[in-house]
């Protein structure tokens, strides 16, 4: 069996425990060299062939996973953060199909989620936005032309961009363009829950200087919106006047929908 896992954001004890546990059996491991903690790696039996997939194409990836297959080895492609975010594993998992090689995914923490924590962060704030946007900045890879970040922007909600350090001018114009108010906050965390994490805080027109200034280039996460900054409604959730399934109001519920309404949004 193939099994693709989510190693997390760094921080070695941020793999689930499932994918630990398949790392502990695995007898071929395929990892993301340039991002995932090598220190995973001592979790693996004795015997077990490990490999960088930094120098490898996708061929050679498959071709790997194949030969573990026919040999009836366990192997684990082991990808940074969540697999499911700009990790290609479609590709891959297609080719296995047309091989007739059976897999499955364990998620991951993604360092989106790593991030989130290191800024002690909601991503959904009461009253600010209930809304995320995960995206890239346009470099090598194209960004479809309905997903442009003027577009996404003018949404105003939160903004997640993945592998955009490196292009952060390009960023703040966008956001310009888009309207944001260059007081906008923002944030650039740089290895997130790795020993080396780094947290700069600025605003959506203070980007590019900001990680200049701290020299980063790559592996940071990218984050814009008001839910960075300190205004925000509690929750109805927890607000002792809302009634909802598991608790019911000692006053007047101070919202405008009824509280069976407001209830069923939750
Ligand atoms: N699947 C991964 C993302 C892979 S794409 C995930 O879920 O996290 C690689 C990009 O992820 C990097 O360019 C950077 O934007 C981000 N990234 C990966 N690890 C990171 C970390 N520890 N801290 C901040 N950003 C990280």
């Amino acid at each position: 069996m193939i099994h693709f896992v989510g190693a997390g954001p760094g921080a070695p004890d941020l793999i689930t425990l499932r994918g630990a546990r398949l790392l502990a059996e695995a007898g071929l491991v395929v990892y993301a060299g340039s991002l995932v903690n090598p220190q995973l790696l001592e979790g693996t039996p004795p015997g077990c062939v490990v490999m960088d997939s930094a120098r490898m194409t996708l061929e050679d990836v498959v071709e790997a996973l194949q030969s573990a297959h026919d040999r009836g080895i366990d192997a684990v492609r082991l990808h940074t953060g969540d697999p499911a975010l700009y990790g290609a594993i479609r590709e891959q998992m297609d080719q296995l199909d047309a091989r007739g090689i059976p897999y499955d995914v364990t998620p991951g923490v993604s360092s989106l989620f790593g991030a989130a924590a290191a800024l002690g962060a909601e991503l959904t704030l009461p009253g600010v936005t209930q809304s995320l946007i995960v995206t890239r900045a346009e470099g090598r890879t194209p960004v479809p032309e309905a997903e442009r970040l003027v577009g996404l922007a003018a949404h105003g909600c939160t903004l997640a961009l993945f592998l955009s350090a490196g292009l952060l001018d390009r960023v703040e114009a966008d956001l310009a363009a888009a309207g944001l108010e260059p007081d906008t906050p923002a944030a650039i965390v740089y290895r997130a829950t790795w020993p080396d994490q780094q947290v700069h805080r600025c605003t959506a027109s203070t980007l590019a200087r900001t990680a200049r200034q701290a020299g980063i280039t790559r592996t940071a996460l990218v984050l814009v919106g008001r839910f960075l900054g300190e205004g925000f409604d509690r929750s109805l959730l927890y607000d002792p006047a809302f009634s909802h399934g598991y608790r019911t109001a000692h006053a007047a519920p101070p919202c405008r929908k009824g509280p069976a309404e407001a209830a069923r949004d939750e």
